[in-house]
């Protein structure tokens, strides 16, 4: 009869209760779906189980079937009767249970409406006391976690209200700000962690956070100070969340010491500081030692020089010899720990200044051919000729670079050749600069560490050469500088090459080619040695202007004349012997002769100076046929022309430089300070002023800023900068004043030489002009 009724009652529902069966059976909950009388309509799964385990799957109907009898009162209560305030209410009861078990307990919580038939139905809520145990205890579960986790965590987690009240307050905030959680709970944070004078900020950010929701610290990690219960502040990293309950809302302070970390960063920067200033000091030092050293070194390799000229006797000269040598290396040394010393403190920069290729090679060459005492070795460099005469690079640390790879080649080849090419690189804003030897070598396991700083190679082997392992060193770091790279292919007993690969640019449109006439077509070449050959090849069958057919013996150099024409024959001056002189007659107009040779030949065969660079022989070839003569000779001619003026408050300094010049030609006045330099230069007219920068009174850099803003006929004389500090800022400052030039002391007098002549090869003189028109 129940079922019938069930029937009757769920067909009134049609659709609908099926429908509601469903989504009734996705709820967690035990419920039940209960007419005004009991009836049973619709009971989800969970309801279910609960009423299967209870009275071991008896089928019931009727929810007074599922309680026991003195229940019966209470359900019928709250089924017939509805609340209209509260539509909900909810009592207490037993299960009927068939099996001795104990009885099962239960709330019921009836949710009533009427029907469309205005009669009442139910959704009643069933929760076993075994739901409710199983309820608390997750949540106590979870409150355990939770709270274990929190003083777990090695950050101290305070949690406030917004009455800024602590309601949440870990362990670990015990070590870290002294307080424990019963002494903080209910109290206001803001007087017991926030120091004072971060009182008003917060208080302000809390006030925002109430109004609008938002502040400027949530969600944000920041470092500030706390205070701690002690009274000292500590340095915390802090990060707060905010957290909403309904109507409530807390925020909560992840705060994590940072003390330890502060000070390992105090003690960084501490060391950081005192390093710095180290070096400061010790690049003071280097300064000052290096204008000490420097000065009397100036001085006595001066002498030297001077006493070498005048020495006859053999054993003499040897003695000489070997101070010389001395002398220089002493210089090299303190010049590469002085450089080096720089490079490490950090004072390089990188000053692209305009630079003459062809002149950048010759100084360095003419320089380093003058310190090769072995004549095994031919030192000759090349440019190619589609260069550009002029780029923007930083000169005078290229020039050190080359210097570097240059001399070290030098001193690692008893035999052969030392070439140094500059070329076009893979890429066309890049240079690229080669310096290649028949030298000992660098075996493959120790190339990678020649750049590493006071490394040779093989202890032994080089230390019978000298040097500080440091040159190599300051190539890369200079080279790294100038944002290029060094590398190096070598081969044990074979020879050696290095590769310094740099961005350059220029603007300049002429380049060597479109300025040299001579060197396209055949060029014979002579010599016995094969070697001779070689190197004639290497340096000029690069340009595409020359091509070369070579002879060995007088026969062969008897033959190329009757059956060809050539453009140019080049001799090698050690080959020259009386069968060659009597082919003179046969010689093309362009004869060039390498190296010594005894008796001069007729007036049209020329001798090329080494070292050989293939400009230098072109430049040589273009010279009309009249103009060869003596070279040095003409050289000096020149240069006697030329009058120098040098200034030095040091009276040795002056006697021996002045010598040095004469014996190079120039006409030599000297000044011991810097106002009598000023008024010589208002009297005379000078070719070039030497100019040393540390005097007493007037620095050189005072007398050269006066001389510029002069309106002598001199205002414009280039002006070479001597000093013995070898430091950058120095050479910065010369220039900026308007030195031309800047040429360290003790200066090797070849290479002022050279500086002066380049100087008046570039300079266009205003006054020149008026001033020689009038002498
Ligand atoms: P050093 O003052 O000893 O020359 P470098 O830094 O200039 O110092 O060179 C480091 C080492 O690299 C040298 O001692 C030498 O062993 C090796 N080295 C440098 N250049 C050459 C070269 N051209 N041929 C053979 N070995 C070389």
């Amino acid at each position: 009869m129940g079922l019938e009724h069930a029937k009757n009652q769920l067909e009134l529902f049609g659709s609908c209760a099926e429908m509601l069966t469903n989504m009734l059976d996705v709820q967690h909950e035990a419920l039940l779906l209960v007419d005004h009388d009991g009836l049973i309509v619709v009971k989800n799964q969970a309801a279910t189980s609960i009423i299967n385990a209870s009275l071991s799957n008896q089928d019931i109907t009727s929810v007074y079937e599922l309680v026991t009898d003195e229940n019966h009162e209470k359900i019928s209560k709250r089924l017939k009767n509805f609340d209209l305030q509260s539509k909900q209410s909810s009592c207490n009861v037993s299960f009927n249970s068939i099996s001795d078990a104990q009885a099962v307990t239960a709330a019921l919580t009836f949710t009533s409406v009427f029907n469309k038939e205005n009669t009442l139905i139910h959704l009643v809520k069933v929760q076993t006391s075994s739901d409710e145990q199983a309820n608390v205890s997750a949540i106590e579960r979870s409150e355990a976690i939770r709270s274990a986790i929190l003083d777990a965590s090695l950050d101290t987690l305070i949690t406030i209200d917004m009455e800024g009240d602590i309601v949440e307050f870990s362990a670990s905030g015990e070590s870290t700000l002294g307080w424990s959680r019963e002494q903080v709970i209910g109290n206001s944070l803001v007087d017991l962690i926030i120091p004072m004078e971060m009182r008003d900020a917060h208080i302000q950010g809390m006030k925002k956070y109430k109004d609008t929701g938002t502040g400027p610290l949530l969600g944000k990690r920041v470092e500030v100070n706390a205070l701690h219960k002690e009274g000292h502040l500590i340095p915390i990293e802090l990060a707060l969340v905010s957290m909403e309950f309904g109507s409530e809302r807390y925020v909560t302070a992840f705060i994590r010491d940072i003390s330890e970390r502060k000070q390992a960063e105090q003690a960084l920067i501490d060391a950081k500081e005192k390093a710095e200033s180290a070096s400061l000091a010790k690049s003071r030092f280097l300064s000052f030692m290096s204008h000490e050293i420097r000065s009397p070194l100036n001085a006595l390799l001066g002498s030297l020089q001077l006493l070498g000229d005048s020495l006859h006797d053999k054993a003499e000269k040897k003695y000489f010899h070997i101070a010389q040598v001395s002398g220089d290396n002493l210089l090299s040394i303190i010049n590469e720990i002085l450089d080096f010393s720089k490079i490490e403190a950090g004072h390089i920069q990188v000053h692209q200044t305009k630079c003459n290729l062809e002149s950048l090679l010759n100084t360095i060459l003419v320089v380093s051919e003058q310190k090769k005492d072995n004549d095994q070795v031919r030192l000759f460099g090349r440019i190619n000729t589609n260069l550009p005469k002029i780029v923007m690079l930083d000169e005078i640390k290229l020039r050190q670079v080359i210097t570097i790879l240059v001399d070290n080649a030098l001193k690692f080849t008893d035999k052969g050749m030392v070439q140094c090419a500059i070329e076009q690189g893979e890429s066309s804003g890049e240079l690229k600069v080669t310096v290649e030897d028949t030298g000992v070598g660098i075996s493959p396991d120790k190339q990678a560490k020649v750049f590493a700083e006071f490394e040779q190679v093989d202890a032994v082997r080089d230390t019978s050469y000298g040097g500080t392992g440091l040159g190599l060193a300051i190539a890369k770091k200079l080279v790294e500088v100038m944002g290029g790279s060094i590398g190096l292919k070598s081969s044990l007993n074979e020879g050696t090459v290095f590769e310094v690969v740099l961005p350059y640019y220029t603007d300049d449109a002429n380049s060597f080619e479109s300025e040299l006439n001579s060197g396209h077509g055949e060029f014979l070449v002579f010599s016995k040695q094969q070697e001779f050959h070689e190197q004639m090849k290497r340096l000029l069958c690069q340009d595409e202007r020359t091509r070369m057919t070579f002879a060995s013996t007088t026969d062969e150099l008897d033959v190329q004349f009757q059956s060809e024409q050539y453009y140019a024959l080049l001799l090698d001056g050690a080959s020259v012997d009386q069968d060659i002189r009597e082919l003179q007659q046969h010689f093309p107009s362009h004869t060039l002769v390498v190296g010594k040779y005894d008796e001069p030949f007729m007036s049209s065969v020329k001798q090329v100076e080494e070292p050989l660079t293939n400009i230098g022989m072109y430049r040589l070839l273009d010279e009309r046929s009249d103009h060869h003569a003596d070279t040095d000779k003409s050289k000096l001619d020149l240069n006697h022309a030329l009058r120098v003026l040098l200034v030095d408050d040091v009276e040795i300094n002056r006697v021996v430089g002045r010598k040095l010049l004469e014996n190079k030609g120039f006409t030599v006045d000297d000044s011991a300070d810097g106002f009598s330099a000023i008024k010589a230069l208002e009297v005379e007219y000078y070719d070039c002023v030497l100019m040393d920068m540390r005097m007493p009174e007037l620095s050189g850099l005072d007398a050269i800023e006066i001389i510029r803003k002069s309106s002598t006929v001199n205002h414009d004389v280039p002006i070479i900068a001597l000093t013995a500090n070898a430091e950058t800022s120095e050479v910065e400052r010369c220039k900026a004043v308007g030195a031309d030039e800047f040429v360290s002391k003790p200066f090797n007098i070849d290479f002022l030489t050279e500086v002066i002549q380049n100087l008046q090869s570039k300079t266009i003189r205003s006054s020149l002009l008026e001033t020689k028109s009038k002498g």
